[in-house]
């Protein structure tokens, strides 16, 4: 089996950045993520356009995810999909075991953590039948926010993606009703009072049954918290936005020292545990950015950190991409396209 150099634990824009950094720095490298498609968190906002990218955008976050993709794929790291990562086993040569869930292991010298806040699963609806409308007009993200033109749209949830979405939608021509098990909304006060000017607000109610005949709802019955009342409403589309879980699953059992909002790391995204790396919202550290370029920079130091623990003679920075030789061969194919 072959041994990496680097192994990099989740492929949202922290793993896929260090892939291909870690490309750069002649590491033989392996990403595991456990869902079916890279991009991490940002699958559970594609429609969402990003500004706060250094020189990119404003972008729609599934196109920035291409684009991060086929860079990580720069210098052909082995990616693994479907897996998640759980065990970790170190032999006596100091080499180390990855074993995942269906049992695969992964031998490796050194290891990234990029695992964000864990497995992430949108928040379902817990009603009888709900999933059979998930083929139809129940939506727990939207990708096409404009066919939803001329519809009655009902918007569950309270928090800041439940009220963009109630905006946004009204934005693209619909109708929007919205509902809350709380009074209060966890949202920009301005995107808040934006809602009130257009959307019915419903609170403090909460989804109590759906209503359809075969595979469409076709009206809800909502039920108010405070007095149980029930009351019905005909809608044509059912948005639920109710936040998310996550899941470390056994990572946390590695030795790693969970500290406020992650994994402690040192300045140079050591973890506690020798040999393990971490970048990205997995991490906490003093100046932490819980933002797409704060992974970027994490996953260049841990990187850095990753070679460095292999190398102690590897300088803690490479050569700049404009002068690093891996980009020589690449660098003339761009040349005769552009020619061509
Ligand atoms: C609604 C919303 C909007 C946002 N908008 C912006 C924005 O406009 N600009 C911005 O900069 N940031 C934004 N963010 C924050 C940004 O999404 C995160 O900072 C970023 O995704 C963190 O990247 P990451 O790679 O560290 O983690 P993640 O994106 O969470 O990726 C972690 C990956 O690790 C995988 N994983 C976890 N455990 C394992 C395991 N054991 N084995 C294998 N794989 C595993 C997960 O499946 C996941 O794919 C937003 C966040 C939210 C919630």
């Amino acid at each position: 089996m072959d041994i990496y150099d680097l192994t990099i634990v989740g492929g949202g824009p922290a793993g896929m950045y260090a892939a291909f950094y870690s490309g750069m720095r002649a590491m033989k490298t392996k990403l595991i993520e456990a869902k079916q498609e890279l991009g991490g968190f940002m699958r559970m906002y594609p429609e969402k356009t990003i500004w706060d990218v250094g020189a990119v955008g404003p972008a729609r976050c599934e196109e920035l995810i291409a684009v991060l993709e086929k860079q990580a794929r720069t210098f052909h790291p082995t990616i693994v999909l479907e897996q998640e990562v759980h065990h970790l086993h170190r032999r006596e040569d100091g080499v180390m075991v990855l074993t995942s869930g269906c049992g695969q292991q992964h031998l490796t010298r050194t290891v990234l953590l990029c695992a964000g806040r864990g497995i992430i699963d949108r928040q379902k609806l817990e009603l009888e039948g709900a999933n059979q409308y998930e083929v139809s007009n129940l939506y727990y993200t939207i990708t096409d926010v404009g066919s939803f033109r001329g519809q009655h749209v009902l918007v569950s949830g309270g928090g800041n993606s439940a009220v963009d979405w109630a905006n946004e939608l009204h934005d693209h021509g619909a109708k929007v009703t919205v509902v809350h098990r709380r009074e209060q909304f966890d949202a920009l006060e301005y995107n808040i009072a934006r809602m009130h000017e257009h959307a019915q607000i419903l609170t403090p109610y909460t989804l109590h049954r759906l209503h359809g005949q075969q595979e469409s709802i076709e009206s809800v019955s909502l039920m108010n918290t405070v007095d149980g009342t029930i009351h019905r409403m005909a809608v044509d589309s059912v948005v639920v936005n109710h936040g998310y879980k996550r899941d470390y699953g056994p990572l946390l059992e590695w030795g790693l020292i969970q500290e406020n909002n992650g994994i402690r790391v040192n300045e140079r995204m050591h973890t506690d545990v020798p040999g393990v790396f971490g970048a990205g919202d997995f991490v906490d550290y003093g100046s932490k950015v819980r933002l797409i370029a704060g992974a970027f920079n994490d996953a260049v130091l841990g990187v850095n950190s990753a070679l460095h623990y292999l190398d102690p003679v590897a300088s803690k920075q490479p050569s700049v991409s404009s002068h690093n030789v891996r980009f020589r061969e690449l660098n003339r194919k761009l040349r005769e396209r552009s020619r061509d």
